[in-house]
Parts: C-alpha cells; sequence; structure tokens
C-alpha cells in the first residue's frame, strides 16, 4: 500500500515505516518535515505489512531499493529475529525500531530509549541521573526504553502480570518488580509504558507513587490525557505525554539513516498543532 508522501522515482531515497495498523501513522508527517528542514531528497511512506506478511514485505522494500525502514507495532519483535546485525541498544531491548538496508544486509536499531531520555533530559529539562524511577509496563516499549535509563538511582518496574516484570528485571541492578497495587513508595519520574492509554482504561495505582516534591509523569501515549496523567496531576505532579519521544526517536532513525541530525523542537509543535483526526 502507498500513499501522497510516496514518490516514487529512481534517483530519491525511500523509506517508510511498517506496522499493522499503520494509517495513523504520524511519522511519514515526521520525516517529511526533517528532510525539508535538512534539504535531504528522500520519500517516506506508510506501509502496512498483512500481520502473517511482515518478512516479505521487508524483502519487497529491499528488491525495490529502499534504504530503510522503520518498524512499529506488532512486528518490532519479529524485525529483531529478522536482522543480520543488531546495536547494542537493540540487543538489550530484543527490538528494532529502524532498519538500515545496506549491501544486501539488514541492519536494526532501536532509537526508543534515545528518544525517551532525549525527550525527558533535553526538551523537558529533568536529569535522569541519581532519580528513582517507575516504569508502569514491561512489554516492548519498556524493554525498549531501560536501558537508556543509566544512572538512575533505583529502578522498579510495575506490571500486572508480575513474571513479565520479573523476567525484563533479570541481570539488571539496581532494579526491581511489583504489582501496580503493591506499591508503596513516591517516585520522581514515573513512565507509562502500558498500552492502556490506546483503550482508556485506568491503572489500579495508589496516590503515594507521585512524589510530592518532585515529580514527572510521563505518558508515552500522545494526543489525549490518559487516566494515568489526570491521577498524575490530581497529585501535583508535572505531566508529559510521549509525543517529544516519539519525534526524538525519530530524529535517531533519521540520523542513523542520513548523518544528518533534525532540530526537533519545531516539529514537535507541528505535530503537537495538527488537526485532531
Ligand atoms: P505491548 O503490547 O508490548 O505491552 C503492553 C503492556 O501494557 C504490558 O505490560 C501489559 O501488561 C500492559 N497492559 C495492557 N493492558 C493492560 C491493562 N488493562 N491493565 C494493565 N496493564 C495493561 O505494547 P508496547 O510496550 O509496544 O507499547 C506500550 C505503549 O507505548 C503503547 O501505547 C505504544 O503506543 C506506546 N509507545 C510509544 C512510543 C513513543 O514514541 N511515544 C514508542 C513505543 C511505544 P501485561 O504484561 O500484564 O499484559
Amino acid at each position: 500500500m502507498t500513499d501522497k508522501y510516496a514518490e516514487p522515482s529512481n534517483y530519491i531515497d525511500r523509506y517508510a515505516v511498517v506496522g499493522n495498523p499503520i494509517s495513523h501513522s504520524k511519522s511519514p508527517l515526521i520525516h517529511e518535515a526533517f528532510a525539508k528542514q535538512t534539504n535531504q531528497n528522500i520519500s517516506y511512506e506508510h506501509k502496512l505489512a498483512p500481520l502473517d506478511g511482515f518478512e516479505a514485505t521487508v524483502r519487497d522494500l529491499i528488491a525495490q531499493g529502499y534504504k530503510g525502514a522503520n518498524v512499529t507495532v506488532p512486528f518490532k519483535f519479529e524485525a529483531y529475529n529478522l536482522c543480520d546485525a543488531l546495536d547494542s541498544n537493540a540487543i538489550s531491548a530484543q527490538a528494532v525500531n529502524t532498519l538500515l538496508f545496506k549491501n544486501n544486509r539488514i541492519e536494526g536499531r532501536n532509537t526508543d530509549g534515545v528518544g525517551l531520555r532525549r525527550d525527558i533530559e533535553q526538551n523537558l529539562g529533568i536529569e535522569i541521573a541519581g532519580k528513582n524511577i517507575l516504569i508502569l509496563g514491561a512489554g516492548g516499549a519498556a524493554y525498549g526504553v531501560l536501558n537508556s535509563l543509566v544512572g538512575a538511582a533505583r529502578i522498579m518496574i510495575a506490571n500486572r502480570t508480575l513474571v513479565k516484570a520479573l523476567e525484563l528485571i533479570r541481570g539488571i541492578q539496581d532494579c526491581e518488580a511489583s504489582r501496580f497495587d503493591e506499591l508503596d513508595m513516591p517516585y520522581n519520574i514515573i513512565i507509562n509504558a502500558t498500552s492502556t492509554g490506546l483503550t482508556g482504561e485506568a491503572l489500579p495505582l495508589p496516590d503515594v507513587i507521585f512524589n510530592k516534591e518532585n515529580c514527572l509523569a510521563y505518558d508515552m501515549m500522545y494526543g489525549r490525557e490518559t487516566p494515568f496523567m489526570k491521577q498524575a496531576r490530581e497529585n501535583g505532579a508535572q505531566v508529559a505525554d510521549g509525543l517529544g519521544m516519539l519525534v526524538e526517536q525519530a530524529a535517531e532513525a533519521f540520523y542513523i539513516w542520513r548523518e544528518v541530525r533534525p532540530e526537533t523542537l519545531s516539529v514537535i509543535q507541528l505535530i503537537r498543532n495538527l488537526p485532531k483526526s
């Protein structure tokens, strides 16, 4: 499936974001803005892969001469298994969101952790080092960002299914696991990496987790206030959504492909100001 962002041409470098569903993805708009800003001659389009056809879709992109692709839900783990080479972020996340097609090989990277850390530290101005951090969720997003939080004083992973949180922290120092309703202390940074933002479900979180002096509540979801963000706001926390992370992880992918670092704040603003669809 191609769309209006596609510009079939022999001389521009082509990229795509592969997922299912995919038409909602803002990645083409983000990369189009980066390309314009940095004078890069690229095209970037949505690519819907059948649920049982991720590898075939990627092989087809390579055959057509594409230079790379982003990978989104539900294919990040499958992408990891497809790669011929992986960077350290992809290895520790066991998931890949950025593919680079080079010399008939597929290189896999994971830029989610870099994106989250840049958004928290550079855009929101909050240091990770020395903080008590709580991550809610133990799925692909939590795996993707955990290793980017080096320097934190302590990390707690809370998940509905405790065994998955225990699996995620295995072998990692200063990291513990809990169920949501057993959390009993305040944190400086709380990251909602569950998919409940998509369904609007509330998590059974005690109010004590929101440090009254200094707390950032960060939801990886963007576009609307989630029950987690509402609870955090009512408990006096600074609240942020995941749009900055989305743009920052895209900027890192753009840099991997083009070796040019785009400016991100204007692009975050551009996407935030889009009419709600
Ligand atoms: P996964 O499906 O891999 O994991 C989902 C997680 O949410 C699991 O921990 C799961 O718990 C938990 N969960 C789901 N439903 C409930 C519920 N009703 N109550 C409690 N916990 C629940 O998804 P991902 O990790 O890939 O994605 C998570 C979110 O992060 C998505 O909303 C995604 O859009 C967002 N994201 C945002 C990015 C950005 O750039 N802003 C980048 C990457 C992801 P359990 O283990 O018990 O099933």
